[in-house]
């Protein structure tokens, strides 16, 4: 919500009124409440995720509002308004999620493949005073990583791959502060849920473990230091050619 409010003086800034309507409706509407202590209500997101916020939005960052709320203490407040700043979920209000996610994320095997795309060569035509740009395009082969063991044109390399986990604790520090502390990486996230009761949405990453680090996926096409999009051709990164 806050980078909303800044992107909405940038665009007023700019004079963007009908982009302003547009982006505010839905997200700033909200629901009638007679709760007249401090509570924080139930909010879902699609995938399921339960979090608890002291608003009453409809709609907030990708969770819809429900009726079910919880009382707070003063003393909540600051901690779950560190929660909701920080994008921290309680562990206690998603165990079913979590389990079924860590039951579908079985280990798993990835094949490497060689793919062939066209990179295209910029060309920049003189013609007395004018130049123009036109491409050709050369056959450049690289290699990615897929499940699928049927792929074409498999390299017969093989990787192993696993999941792990970062959960979260909170402490606060000399000055009263809060501090968010990751755990270590591990295999569970509802045995160690006690030290470190909070996780992200992303909680999880695929881990090679043949080298046991991030599953990359390299040879990307993105990722080709010779690629040149159109829109960034210069005369320095293009073949010259007069006509
Ligand atoms: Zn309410």
């Amino acid at each position: 919500m806050r980078n909303l409010k800044l992107n909405l003086k940038k665009l007023i800034a700019l004079g963007g009124v009908t982009l302003v309507l547009v982006t505010t409706s839905g997200c700033s509407k909200k629901a009638d409440c007679n709760i007249d202590t401090y509570h924080a209500h139930e909010y879902i997101n699609s995938s399921g995720y339960t979090r608890y916020i002291d608003k009453e939005y409809l709609e907030y960052e990708g969770y819809q509002r429900q009726e079910k709320s919880i009382n707070l203490s003063e003393k909540d407040k600051e901690l779950y308004k560190y929660l909701d700043k920080r994008n921290l979920l309680r562990i206690d209000d998603n165990i079913d999620t979590i389990i079924e996610t860590q039951e579908a994320n079985q280990n798993f095997t990835e094949y490497r493949y060689a793919y062939t795309y066209l990179q295209p060569i910029p060309i920049i035509h003189h013609t007395g005073k004018t130049s123009h740009v036109s491409f050709i395009f050369v056959p450049r082969t690289h290699y990615s990583w897929t499940r699928d063991a049927n792929h074409s044109r498999l390299t017969g390399e093989t990787r192993e791959c696993t999941y792990e986990y970062t959960s979260y604790k909170i402490e606060k520090d000399e000055n009263g502060k809060f501090v968010l502390i990751p755990s270590p990486e591990h295999k569970n996230i509802i045995a160690t849920k006690d030290e470190f009761p909070y996780i992200k949405e992303d909680y999880y990453k695929v881990i090679n473990l043949t080298d046991s680090c991030d599953a990359s996926y390299e040879d990307m096409e993105t990722d080709d230091p010779e690629h040149i999009e159109e829109e960034t051709v210069t005369e320095d990164n293009s073949l010259s050619l007069t006509n």
